[in-house]
């Protein structure tokens, strides 16, 4: 039986499992991401060594935030600063003589979501994931789908606003701007700053600057109405983007993940109630299932065990 190790590189920790290709997860662990490419290379060495340490392993998969080609060479992190053109699988493969695939951690996470999470068995998957940004991972036709260069699915980043709000990327009107965690900090902000939302200006601590998305989802799981309020139209953006990739992908599953997982009960049913009216012939359509992800925070290292494994049985 095959195991393969996942690691997936995060702008502070790196989180490492190792999977036997029935799916088992069989071992894990997490160590804190270096500065700078030399350390980077070092600790992911270092970790898959510590892996295997206790079991064998046939192949390595690595997820990274970020521009990964299809050499696996990282080419901007923005969560890994001074990081640039760094030629991951190349060197890994050199330290580990393993082989060894790099994807983008998103396009991982929706990997790992359709074989072991909420899309097992689905062929036409989308997956967003809502975090202090918004990544994506597209499954078409069964198939981990990743584009020419392997930018694939990038969706935080198309425009959904003109003359929209600045994004870090350089453009403007960006999904990600309106539908991650960050964004609905930014609703409560506006709300306070207008008078409104007191109760999210309390659990802030006072100050309408510190408001946060927790914040608004806090006061809205209390019942507060002005938080409800802005929950809902965050509601409402989640769905605009989604319903931008039905008409695209024509997905018959969105899978919603990402640290804005926690406060789902507080948006998605609205979602699910806007998003027809937002796709092509909606109300007459097959209905796409939109579902929370299922495999949390270890979505990505466990795709990128699953991407390496498929590396294997590809020969
Ligand atoms: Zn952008």
């Amino acid at each position: 039986m095959a195991r393969t190790v996942g690691v997936d590189v995060g702008g502070t920790k790196m989180l490492a499992v190792t999977v036997e290709d029935v799916g088992e997860v069989v071992g894990e662990r997490r160590v804190p991401t270096p500065r700078g490419a030399t350390a980077l290379i070092d600790a992911l060495v270092a970790v898959v060594d510590a892996q295997r340490a206790e079991c064998a392993v046939d192949a390595v998969g690595v997820g990274a935030a970020g521009l990964v080609d299809r050499a696996g060479v990282l080419h901007i992190g923005p969560n890994l600063p001074g990081i640039r053109d760094l030629a991951i699988k190349v060197l890994l493969e050199e330290r580990l003589e393993l082989p060894v695939q790099v994807d983008n951690d998103a396009t991982c996470a929706a990997w790992g979501e359709r074989e072991l999470g909420a899309a097992k068995g689905r062929d036409d998957v989308v997956v967003v994931t809502l975090g202090t940004g918004i990544g994506g991972g597209l499954v078409l036709d069964g198939h981990l789908y990743r584009g020419a260069n392997g930018f694939a699915a990038e969706i935080g980043h198309m425009k959904v606003a003109p003359e929209g709000i600045q994004c870090p990327c350089g453009g403007r009107g960006c999904w990600e701007r309106y539908a991650s965690g960050s964004a609905l900090g930014r609703f409560g902000r506006e709300a306070a700053e207008g008078g409104r939302a007191r109760r999210v200006v309390e659990l802030a601590g006072g100050d309408f600057l510190d408001v946060r998305g927790e914040h608004v989802g806090a006061a809205a799981r209390e019942g507060d109405p002005e938080a409800i309020e802005i929950m809902n139209r965050f509601a409402w953006w989640v769905a605009q983007g989604c319903g931008n990739l039905a008409d695209i992908f024509d997905p018959d599953t969105i899978v919603i993940g990402g640290g804005m997982l926690e406060s789902v009960d507080l948006f998605l049913d609205r979602t699910r109630e806007i998003f027809p009216d937002l796709v092509l012939a909606g109300p007459e359509r097959p209905a796409v299932e939109i579902v929370p992800a299922t495999l949390g925070e270890r979505a990505g290292a466990i795709g990128a065990a699953l991407v390496a494994r498929d590396l294997l049985r590809a020969g």
